[in-house]
């Protein structure tokens, strides 16, 4: 029997956009899914930029006005992978016009923006996504499920980082990325190793945040010399709910480190460590090992660890980035055809910002600080 067609709608074809596409590309031939997916119109500024995206993507359509995208009554779900700063208006309309919205992190710019949306959301009973897709790997399930079974005892540290190196040089360009209004290496980096601290370890309670700008003037496109307030490097001490205490840092300065999106974990017994720069590899230390044979052991990605059969029926021949996301898809596909609850809704984006501010507001004041406070 033909399957049901499930229509998507990208605003934003850049890395992010084409992301998407292929995450929605890749999901439509690996996974057995309830409907089959189109991605059948696509927008930006400006139909060049629109165009091209259509033709190099084979998208049918394109449009250079947003608005037109999220009214097209033949789509059924709009991807916002615009700039931070034009993802509540965006969300906001395609949530008013019935459609499932899928929105690239950080939700929104503040929390009070992230509430609305996760209000309308709800009120409109529509099916909500944010990107966070390093959650989305199967060794980051497996860590998950190592520690609920107590393969490394109790829990006493956690040390997170997502650092790249994309602002190392005073010339480059002031973007959208360093705008007051939701930019920073904090908002954009910070807000994926919040997302896996909590995947892993659960809810954090408390923050002791340190928030810099290194590099404070930057010229934008056109010449003009702006005042950066936002931060390029971001450390907080971390407690969470169940005791556990730690650290994380998202710096966009960091010399050489291209996607250092890794974490640590100590337990009374055992240890995990993970770097996305080797996203097919856990690493699993055991307390209990003879002592002539400790030492960190790999574990190697592969069919056991699921869906990864699902790309590749041979251990060790790797996932990448982009499959990340179309396992993301996947879970938001099934969710909309009611099959699962949603993989990271608009109320889990509202509590990752919530985050974010609560570590800037720690910055600013120098204390700890909770959600009470
Ligand atoms: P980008 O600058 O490469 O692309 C943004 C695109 O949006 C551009 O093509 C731009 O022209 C377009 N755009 C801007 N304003 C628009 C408008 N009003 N209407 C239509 N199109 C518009 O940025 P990016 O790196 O793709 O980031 C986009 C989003 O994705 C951000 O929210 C970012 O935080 C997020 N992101 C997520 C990940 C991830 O791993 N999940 C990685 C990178 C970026």
């Amino acid at each position: 029997m033909k399957k049901k067609e499930l229509n998507f709608g990208i605003i934003g074809s850049g890395f992010m956009g084409r992301t998407h596409a292929f995450g929605i590309s890749i999901a439509n031939r690996v996974f057995e899914l309830p409907y089959k997916l189109r991605l059948k119109k696509i927008a930006d500024v400006s139909n060049a930029l629109a165009s091209r995206a259509a033709e190099e993507l084979s998208v049918p359509l394109y449009t250079s006005d947003w608005k037109e995208l999220v009214q097209d009554s033949s789509i059924d779900v709009i991807n916002i992978t615009s700039p931070n700063a034009f993802h509540t208006e965006m969300a906001l309309a395609a949530i008013k016009a019935g459609k499932h919205v899928y929105c690239e992190k950080p939700l929104s710019t503040s929390v009070t923006d992230a509430k609305k949306m996760c209000d309308a959301a709800k009120a409109a009973k529509i099916k909500t996504q944010v990107g966070f897709n390093y959650i989305c790997n199967p060794l980051l399930i497996k860590a998950r499920q190592m520690i609920k079974n107590g393969d490394l005892g109790k829990i006493r540290g956690f040390r997170g980082i997502h650092a790249e190196d994309y602002m190392i040089s005073p010339d480059s360009l002031f973007t959208w990325r360093h705008d007051p209004a939701g930019g920073g290496a904090l908002a954009d980096l910070g807000s994926h190793i919040i997302t896996t601290a909590e995947f892993l370890l659960g809810p954090i309670s408390e923050v002791l945040g340190n928030c810099i700008t290194s590099i404070n003037r930057r010229k934008d496109s056109s010449g003009i010399i702006h005042n950066v307030v936002t931060d390029d490097v971001t450390r907080a001490f971390i407690k969470f709910e169940n005791g556990v205490s730690g650290s994380i840092e998202a710096n966009w300065i960091a010399t050489g480190r291209k996607m250092q999106h890794d974490f640590e974990i100590f337990g009374s017994n055992g240890s995990l460590f993970f770097s996305q720069e080797r996203l097919n590899e856990l690493f699993f230390y055991k307390n209990d090992d003879p002592e002539e044979e400790k030492g960190f052991k790999k574990i190697v990605a592969s069919p056991e660890h699921e869906p990864y059969g699902r790309f590749c029926i041979a251990p060790g021949h790797q996932l990448g980035f982009a499959d990340l996301k179309a396992i993301e898809v996947k879970g938001f596909v099934d969710s909309i055809a009611g099959l699962r609850s949603e993989p990271f809704n608009f109320d889990q984006g509202l509590r990752v910002q919530s985050i974010v501010e609560l570590i800037r507001r720690s910055s600013i004041q120098s204390k700890w600080l909770g959600f009470t406070d």
